[in-house]
């Protein structure tokens, strides 16, 4: 069984100031006001767009992550509809292969530490999972049979595509501190790549 941390990798090509100038372009239809543009408008432009609300200009650029995660959080994930989503299947995925190295992998709780009497027995119960689901295999289940037995911890990867909008509402609702820590794992330092990398739509997000 491997025990491993969650991850996230942004598979777009970001360029915030292209996606800026993007958004500008398509957002100044509205007013026609094309002729304002010019090498730095796009900054103000998005400036004003955040502040006055006028999110539907911001759903012109999309932002695919590919994301490691347990199957706990990613239930929560998926609740988000207005997304493309593509997850790794216990239907097929067989965790016995030696692509896997006949091992199933799960996402250590970010809230125990390896010293906590809880993290001992969460990891006991992970082993008797695997083990479950090992034997089930053996006396000829399928994966999808014997994925009855897998944990909530078992880790998933899903690769998830949202225009800017949504993720704005991903990370509104996903870093706050009513959200789950293991969501929060993530979300937060996402949201902070997004704004590293995409100037002004996130920065009103406070968590
Ligand atoms: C802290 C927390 C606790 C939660 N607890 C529970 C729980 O106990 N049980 C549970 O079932 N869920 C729970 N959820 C999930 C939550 O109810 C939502 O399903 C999830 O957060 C997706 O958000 P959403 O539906 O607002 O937006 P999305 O699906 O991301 O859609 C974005 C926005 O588009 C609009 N929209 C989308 N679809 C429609 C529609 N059909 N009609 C009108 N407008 C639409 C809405 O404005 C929506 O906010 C929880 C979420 C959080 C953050």
């Amino acid at each position: 069984m491997k025990i491993i941390k969650p991850t996230f990798v942004i598979e777009s090509p970001i360029d915030g100031n292209q996606i800026l100038q993007q958004i500008e372009r398509a957002g100044r239809t509205a007013y026609k006001s094309e002729d304002k543009i010019t090498p730095t408008s796009a900054l103000t432009f998005a400036k004003m767009i955040t502040q006055s609300g006028h999110f539907s200009v911001i759903e012109h650029y999309s932002v695919t992550v590919r994301v490691i995660c347990d199957r706990g959080v990613s239930h929560e994930i998926v609740r988000h509809r207005l997304a493309s989503y593509t997850q790794e299947s216990t239907r097929y995925c067989n965790y016995t292969k030696g692509k896997f190295d006949a091992e199933i992998a799960v996402i250590a709780p970010c809230f125990w530490d390896a010293g906590d009497e809880r993290y001992t027995v969460w990891k006991q119960a992970m082993a008797q999972c695997e083990q479950a689901y090992q034997q089930l295999i053996a006396l000829g289940a399928t994966p999808q049979e014997a994925r009855s037995v897998l944990p909530n911890s078992l880790k998933t990867e899903m690769v998830m595509t949202m225009n800017l909008r949504e993720w704005r509402v991903f990370f509104t609702m996903r870093t706050a501190a009513a959200a789950h820590p293991q969501m929060r794992e993530i979300a937060q330092p996402l949201l902070r790549e997004f704004r590293q990398r995409i100037p002004i739509i996130f920065d009103d997000i406070t968590y």
